[in-house]
């Protein structure tokens, strides 16, 4: 079974249906309110311990209502939450969302707890990392932690993922320590500078980032598929599977969380990508972030259909 680290972030989105999204000083009357636990990190953790990986989650909570809810969530999808700190000062993370009539959305993200998460707690957490095949990043903790967490896996020969979201720079130091960057076309484009409308410019942005040191890079290009470009063998393209699509939200972490757990139980790259394709369209299929990630009964059953599909 493969042993999974989630070093990264926990929110409680606050969802709010408004016929328009307010422009400043205007109160707009909205209406079906409703909370929702998310966060990239508790997103891919969940991901990954729906593909039936054991997943431990370091991160950090606020004393608070929505902090004891989001952990129990997580317990409840059978993740180790023992490394989850809970801050006596800052609060849990929130995600404040507003939708509009036209399926348009704002959000303001109050980070709380998860800026909390600091380098010590990374080493105190250090247990976890013995026996781990891989540990999985994303950029809504503070990148002194991500740097810390990647620095700590390498010293325990775990491999490291990282999925540049939401989108910044990232410091040169990080970059050789990474064993695979998982970034969509926009943050692909902000950290190269170089556009991916076509699957040839993928490959040369994603060259240009294996320069700076990175082992593998997997573009993964929406409806278009996923893209591996790695410095030895050829590159891989696969398309992505046809769906009805309804809501793309959780789309990436789906992806980045079945990819991953593939990878550390040793499958091929081209196995890696077609889970994360698979799990990336079955998010696309259903409303909302966390109900819509898919487990690995139903992507082994999408692989199925499409095996058969194609011999038919
Ligand atoms: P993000 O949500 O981070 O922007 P993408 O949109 O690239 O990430 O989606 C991640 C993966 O999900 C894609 O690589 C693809 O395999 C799958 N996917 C996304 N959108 C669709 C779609 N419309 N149809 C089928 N698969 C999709």
């Amino acid at each position: 079974m493969a042993n999974i680290i989630v070093v990264g972030s926990i929110n409680m989105d606050l969802v709010v249906r408004a016929p328009h999204i307010p422009i400043p000083g205007e109160t707009v009357l909205g209406s079906g309110f409703g909370t929702f636990p998310g966060g990239k990190g508790a997103n891919q953790a969940v991901a990954a311990a729906r593909q039936a990986a054991r997943v431990t989650f370091i991160g950090r909570v606020g004393d608070d209502a929505f902090g004891r809810q989001l952990v129990v969530g997580l317990q409840s999808e059978k993740i180790d939450t023992q490394h989850i700190g809970v801050d006596e000062t800052a609060a849990s993370g929130v995600a404040l969302i507003t939708l509009d009539a036209a399926g348009q959305n704002s959000i303001v993200v109050a980070s709380g707890a998860n800026h909390q998460l600091t380098p010590e707690h990374i080493r105190k957490a250090e247990s976890a990392f013995i026996n781990a095949d891989l540990l999985l990043l994303q950029l809504e903790t503070q990148l002194e932690t991500v740097m810390a967490a990647a620095l700590q896996a390498k010293a325990h020969g775990v491999k490291v993922v990282l999925n540049p979201a939401p989108a910044q720079r990232l410091p040169e130091e990080l970059l050789p320590l990474l064993d695979m960057l998982i970034p969509n076309e926009s943050e692909t484009t902000l950290l190269t500078g170089l556009p991916v409308e076509t699957l040839a410019e993928g490959e040369i942005a994603a060259q240009k980032l294996l320069t700076l040191g990175i082992g593998c890079v997997v573009i993964t290009l929406g409806a278009r598929g996923a893209l591996l470009v790695s410095a030895d063998k050829p590159a891989i393209h696969i398309p992505s599977f046809p769906v009805n699509v309804v809501d793309t939200t959780s789309a990436g972490d789906s992806f980045v969380g079945a990819f991953s757990v593939a990878l550390a139980d040793g499958s091929s790259l081209e196995v890696a990508l077609q889970r994360g394709c698979a799990a990336g369209a079955l998010a696309a299929t259903r409303l909302g972030a966390q109900p819509s990630i898919p487990t690995k009964f139903e992507i082994d059953q999408l692989l199925l259909n499409a095996q058969k599909e194609q011999r038919t």
